[in-house]
């Protein structure tokens, strides 16, 4: 049970940085580090996706995991993200079992668990929630929200404390 749960969050945390790649040479990085997450072919330019030889960037498919992100991946866009990846002969493991990547793991999970799909409030990035209360995609956003913080708060209490000097010193020239 704890296994399936680390993998699990695994998987969503692997979605989650797909869904942040910007540049071609992050995406170069995240195709070699996660070689299991998407089917090979699919980072192939032209490549078959549903049946049609479709947009066949990355960014196409990012783009529709985004978009699921902001709309907490109702059930209609988890399943078109997920049937996204066609079924070639290559997916079809013996007679009956067609292999389910990690990237359609997580889709599914995000569709039951959509809370967990946030971005975090310090660097904007999107992230996965491992648990209800969680606000920050990292421990280090949640060390600079914490210092962006002291320092707001200080600079309010300044501004309060020169704010009743002034009210003395005006209630001193008025005596
Ligand atoms: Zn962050």
């Amino acid at each position: 049970m704890k296994q399936r749960a680390t993998n699990e969050l695994r998987n969503l945390r692997t979605l989650a940085d797909f869904s942040n790649l910007e540049t071609a040479e992050q995406a170069d990085y995240f195709r070699h580090n996660y070689r299991e997450f998407l089917p090979e072919e699919f980072w192939r330019p032209g490549v078959l996706l549903a049946g049609k030889r479709g947009p066949s960037d990355w960014r196409y498919l990012q783009s529709g995991v985004r978009a699921a992100w902001r709309e907490k991946f109702p059930p209609d866009a988890c399943l078109s993200l997920i049937v996204f990846l066609a079924i070639s002969p290559e997916q079809i493991e013996g007679s009956e079992s067609v292999k389910v990547w990690p990237y359609q793991k997580a889709i599914m999970t995000l569709a039951t668990e959509p809370w967990r799909a946030r971005f975090c409030k310090s660097c904007g990035n999107r992230y996965v929630a491992d648990k209800p209360g969680r606000v920050f995609c990292s421990d280090s956003c949640a060390k600079e929200a914490r210092k962006l913080s002291k320092r707001i708060s200080w600079t309010k209490h300044r501004d309060e404390w020169r704010g009743s000097k002034k009210r003395q010193r005006g209630r001193r020239q008025a005596q």
